[in-house]
């Protein structure tokens, strides 16, 4: 749902992200030349897959893997099963993740993986066949020390679990760090699941305390109430927040008391809808326009855009979901005082725990869901006042110094081995 294929540059993933790259690279002072090695994938892969389906007939798919750029270390990065997937969204996805990578200081560089088709609309036993097929076509150019995936949209530890088992066979040796995501039994990390929210939860407080709001009884309306933002608003309905709004791609439910929010995730089905079983609904455009301190898109892109940026009435606005705010939108909002935090920042727990996952898979010594939190937390705090620290002392935008901080390490260490 968060695939892009619009023809309008203003909305194209892939131009709009080259775009603050080059800004970023520019402001740092590097020559040209770090930016046409940065501006893409160093390596985009198309494979075909055939799967023989229920009905006994062979059906093709097409999957992509992007590496961005392995200078730091090996890529890492999502595989997104969707019908709208592209080379260029997948191309663009795969910077972020070096971006991400660069912000908490992870040693990777960013890679992204997509393939063409509806999962909700296959069986259990297409999609493992789908699933390994994948990892069958990629397996030479992916690895624990070459490109680790992991989950993304319509992807889940089931998947994980398959990939992982097919790739420890082509290799005949057990390959936990090949993947990450994975149920806990196979060497998954507790926390993973929830690690993107509670990123965002620690962005929230983190922005929350230099704008000085108490986050227990802020208002906090939160777009999308899939695995992102439903984690994130029960995160913050435990920690006393006031959570006013929430949305699904049905409409919105608002209540200016509050929500009963443990109510609503025992309602939502698995695709995160539960707002059709209400009436008295509103649209996700007016929600948006709601007054309240804390903003978080988690749903999809280009929600807030030069139309509606100046009537958005948040103190903070975080970015849980993947570019929900256009670059126009983040001038807008950045001219009118509010602080956003981008997604590179807000959503990077997730591979931040990703990589503690791999981290335990290699010295085979597992952590406690403490252990996790506690070192997730630190990474993100340190992560957050970083970008922070680097906006106020340039005077620029939250995003921009969010690349800025991303984007130097990445460049630094192709320096290094005399790429550029
Ligand atoms: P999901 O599929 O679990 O849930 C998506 C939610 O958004 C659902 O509630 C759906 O109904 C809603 N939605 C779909 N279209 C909508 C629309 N047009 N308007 C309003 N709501 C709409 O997805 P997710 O995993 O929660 O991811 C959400 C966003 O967060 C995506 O941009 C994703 O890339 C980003 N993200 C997620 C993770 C993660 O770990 N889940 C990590 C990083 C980034």
């Amino acid at each position: 749902m968060v695939a892009e294929n619009s023809a309008d540059s203003k909305n194209d993933i892939l131009l709009s992200t080259q775009e603050v790259i080059k800004e970023a690279l520019d402001k740092l002072g590097y020559p040209n030349e770090a930016f046409e090695l940065m501006k893409e994938p160093m390596r985009m892969i198309t494979v075909r897959i055939p799967v023989r389906m229920d009905d006994g007939k062979t059906k093709v798919f097409t999957g992509y893997r992007a590496q961005h750029n392995d200078a730091i270390g090996p890529t890492k990065g999502g595989v997104r099963f969707h019908p709208n997937v592209t080379e260029k969204e997948v191309s663009a996805l795969s910077i972020w993740m070096t971006l991400k990578s660069g912000i908490v200081d992870l040693p990777y560089g960013g890679g992204k993986g997509g393939i063409i088709c509806d999962p909700r609309e296959m069986s259990f036993r297409e999609l493992e066949a789908l699933s390994r097929g994948y990892v069958r076509a990629l397996s030479q150019v992916v690895g624990p020390t070459k490109d680790i995936p992991a989950p993304d949209v319509f992807t889940n530890s089931q998947i994980m679990a398959w990939m992982m088992d097919e790739y420890s066979r082509i290799d005949e040796f057990n390959s936990p760090g090949f993947i990450t995501g994975k149920p806990i039994v196979l060497g998954g990390s507790h926390g993973r699941e929830s690690a993107t929210a509670k990123g965002v939860t620690i962005c929230i407080e983190e922005a929350a305390k230099k704008r000085g709001i108490d986050v227990k009884g802020a208002r906090v309306i939160v777009q999308g109430f899939g695995n992102a933002g439903s984690f994130l608003a029960k995160f913050m309905h435990d920690m006393g927040a006031k959570v006013i709004a929430i949305s699904d791609a049905e409409g919105a439910l608002h209540d200016p008391d509050g929500l009963d929010i443990d109510y609503l995730l025992d309602r939502r089905d698995s695709f995160g809808t539960v707002t059709n079983l209400f009436d008295d609904t509103i649209t996700n455009q007016e929600m948006l326009e709601l007054d309240t301190d804390i903003l978080v898109p988690a749903a999809v892109q280009n929600q807030i855009t030069e139309e509606n940026a100046h009537k958005i009435k948040a103190d903070i606005v975080v970015e849980a979901a993947n570019g929900p705010t256009t670059l126009e939108a983040t001038k807008i909002l950045t001219e009118r005082g509010i602080l956003l935090v981008p997604d590179v920042l807000a959503s990077s727990g997730g591979v931040t725990v990703s990589y503690f996952e791999w981290v335990q898979n290699n010295q085979g010594y597992y952590w406690k869901e403490e252990e996790v939190q506690e070192k997730l937390r630190e990474v993100l705090v340190r992560s957050f006042n970083n970008v922070y620290t680097t906006s106020q002392n340039r005077q620029i935008d939250m995003r921009l110094a969010a690349y800025m901080v991303g984007v130097r390490r990445a460049t630094e260490a192709a320096r290094y081995r005399g790429w550029i």
